[in-house]
């Protein structure tokens, strides 16, 4: 079928418009949003399949954030879902990830499919002398009954196929290098051609990515909290925050307030255009577990005779110190 006509759209559509269309459909049949539903993972595979084309005939990137709905790797109609988590650096930088795609059960050919291999004579059972079976008196007769041993195959266990583990057939596997744009969002979709001769099909691949905790991603700016016990964020100091570019020192100074935002410039996410945005650390002060050391009292107490007269700019930093500091 035509993939202008699957996206709805008309045969002179931009790139943008494009990409829209496809995001506005995916929505609606998103494996994340209808878990299990075979009607929309065929959906999803066409219209996935329509954009995919289109980007291929007018020669354009077909990377495409969706935003941010991750989805449960499973399998339909010989297509693959897969959800792959990279480290920020991989995404960052645009690094090679590598994938392991699961193809068609096939033969296992170490042991042509009999889940058995031995040299020589064939080891038999030990326990039921190869028959498969052992003979219990029953009165007058005997009656047979499975061997446990060697699950009624006769064989000893010995001879297990060590490529298949006995099952006598195996899973292909495809291993695939998939280069990462610089600068990869989460919730970004590839896809990986298939390998008919493995018996594998295409596969989509949606990119989470494996945030340190307290981050967020906001456009292509970071923001990051860090906790401060009260007598630091009084007296200032030093404190280690981690940004994509390392560990950095931040400088607080004394009298930092509650919910204050430090910002480093250019240090946050790359765009397409090589652009950064900025790291953003949020500044969230804790009640301290330990009396105020003899510099902070001080502090305290001179803030308290200023008080009357011309108060801290900082109405929430005004308010800690009085629960801190007794009328
Ligand atoms: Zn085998
Ligand atoms: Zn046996």
């Amino acid at each position: 079928m035509n993939p202008w006509k699957i996206l709805g759209l008309k045969e002179d559509a931009n790139f943008t418009t494009i990409k829209r269309a496809y995001r506005r459909l995916l929505r609606s049949c998103h494996p994340d949003l209808f878990p299990g539903d075979v009607w929309a993972q065929k959906r999803f595979i066409q219209i996935s399949e329509a954009y995919h084309e289109l980007c291929r005939m007018l020669n354009l990137d077909a990377i495409v954030v969706d935003d941010s709905f991750l989805f449960e790797s499973f399998t339909s109609e010989g297509y693959s879902f897969l959800f792959i988590e990279v480290s920020v650096e991989e995404a960052f930088f645009g690094k090679r990830i590598h994938i392991e795609l699961q193809g068609a059960e096939v033969k296992c050919p170490a042991c042509d499919g009999l889940g058995y291999r031995w040299h020589g004579k064939r080891p038999v059972c030990k326990e039921c002398a190869g028959k498969g079976y052992k003979l219990l008196s029953w009165g007058k007769s005997n009656i047979r009954i499975i061997c446990k041993a060697c699950g009624a195959t006769g064989f000893s266990d010995q001879v297990k196929c060590k490529t298949c583990f006995g099952r006598g057939y195996i899973k292909r596997q495809r291993e695939v290098f998939i280069k990462l744009p610089r600068g990869t969002l989460p919730g970004t979709i590839l896809r990986i051609d298939g390998n008919s001769e493995l018996g594998i099909g295409p596969a989509f691949i949606e990119i989470g990515i494996r945030f340190p905790e307290n981050w967020r991603l906001s456009e292509l700016d970071v923001t990051s909290q860090i906790e401060l016990d009260l007598w630091d964020a009084l007296l200032g100091g030093e404190v280690m925050v981690k940004t994509i570019d390392g560990n950095e020192t931040l400088l607080i100074p004394p009298g930092t307030c509650d919910g204050h935002e430090f910002v480093l410039k250019g240090r946050g996410w790359i765009g397409e255009n090589g652009k950064r945005g900025d790291h953003r650390i949020q500044i969230k002060i804790s009640m301290p577990k330990t009396p105020p050391p003899p510099q902070a009292r001080i502090l305290l107490e001179l803030l308290r005779g200023l008080w009357p007269v011309k108060g801290p700019a900082c109405l929430t930093y005004k308010s800690i110190c009085k629960t801190i500091l007794p009328e």
